[in-house]
């Protein structure tokens, strides 16, 4: 069975397994966040069991994320689990700190391509961007994951106005030298923050690629990728330097993913509160794949036509990135 939405075919999740994180991002969550009580959090055997059942309809992709995925413990199951289901893609989204720990593992697992978040190369504004993160523990998780030969890593990082943007040449040439590739990410109005202003910190993609263009000449990709980045090359590297654009280049249209929160809700997109309580369904009814297969193929009906993210209101999703599955 296949399940779609309009007419796009749902094939890409990505599984939050935990919304805890090491690094407390200043546009992901608040500086006293607290997190969920373990027991509202999907168990490992629960996560497995709902990446195999969005296999058995047709999903080909499952990207793992978080919270910090790699925090949580005896993640590597979930991952070796996953990893035997015939997926075209078993992938990850980490900020780095554990990967000097686990990248040999995961790449026996199976997962192939990672992406990492970095948003800086200096380590007193990483401080302040992640405000208990270390630049060289990513730096040193870059190196682990390149070690081991994953396919192709990229590097996320969202450019705030007024705290990061002039930093986008000094990344881009870190990615050019060290041949991984970048999305440069608009930041999203997501959850309650009081240290920025979202509006004023907001930098366009168009803009980021003036910053680049006195430095780097960047060509359109004429291949893109299914996922919302757009992507530019500079002439003679491989690295692919994308954009991901919310706010100013809205990607609804295109959009064939759906995600599942730590908490196990099917969140059918990033910027509504539609969601279906898959864990409510495994808890209720243990060992009935079918039953959770059909909550599925229902929620999915409800999907969204598109966000409506607005910078100057208060967020319209009171959820962190963290608490969502980024
Ligand atoms: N902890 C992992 C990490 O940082 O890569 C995985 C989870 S994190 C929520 C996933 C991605 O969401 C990261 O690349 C992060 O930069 C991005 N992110 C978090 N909050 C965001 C926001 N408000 N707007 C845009 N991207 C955001
Ligand atoms: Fe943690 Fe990732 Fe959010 Fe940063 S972006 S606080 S690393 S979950």
């Amino acid at each position: 069975m296949l399940i779609d939405a309009f007419d796009r075919k749902i094939d890409y999740i990505r599984l939050s397994v935990t919304d805890r994180c090491d690094f407390r991002c200043v546009y992901c969550m608040s500086e006293d966040m607290t997190f969920m009580p373990r027991a509202q959090v999907l168990t490992l055997e629960e996560l497995t069991e709902i990446g195999t059942a969005f296999v058995e309809l047709g999903v080909s992709k499952i990207r793992v994320t978080g919270g910090e995925p790699l925090v949580r413990k005896g993640v590597t199951q979930v991952f070796k689990q996953l990893g035997k289901l015939p997926l075209k893609e078993l992938t990850l989204t980490t900020n780095g700190s554990q990967l000097p720990k686990y990248a040999a593992e995961l790449k026996a697992a199976g997962v192939k391509r990672i992406n990492i978040s970095l948003d800086t190369l200096n380590p007193a504004k990483f401080r302040e961007l992640t405000r208990t993160g270390e630049l060289q523990q990513v730096l040193d998780g870059i190196k682990a994951a390149q070690d081991v030969g994953f396919e192709r890593i990229k590097l996320n990082a969202v450019i705030l106005k007024n705290r990061n943007a002039v930093e986008v040449p000094e990344l881009v040439q870190f990615v050019l030298d060290n041949h991984l590739d970048i999305s440069f990410i608009e930041e999203m109005p997501l959850g309650s923050i009081v240290e920025h202003s979202r509006a004023l910190e907001f930098c366009s993609s168009a803009d980021l690629r003036d910053i680049i263009g006195p430095k780097f000449k960047l060509e359109p990709l004429q291949a893109q990728t299914a996922g919302p980045s757009r992507y530019w090359q500079v002439p003679g590297y491989h690295s692919r330097i994308g954009f991901i654009s919310p706010h100013s280049e809205n990607f609804c249209a295109s959009c064939n993913r759906v995600r599942v929160s730590a908490e196990g809700k099917l969140l059918l997109c990033l910027g509504n509160e539609h969601a279906a309580d898959l864990k409510a369904i495994l808890r209720a009814h243990p060992g009935d794949r079918e039953r959770l297969k059909a909550t599925i193929v229902q929620a999915i009906t409800i999907k969204p036509e598109r966000h409506h993210f607005d910078l100057n209101s208060e967020p319209q999703i009171v959820r962190f990135m963290s608490s969502t599955g980024g």
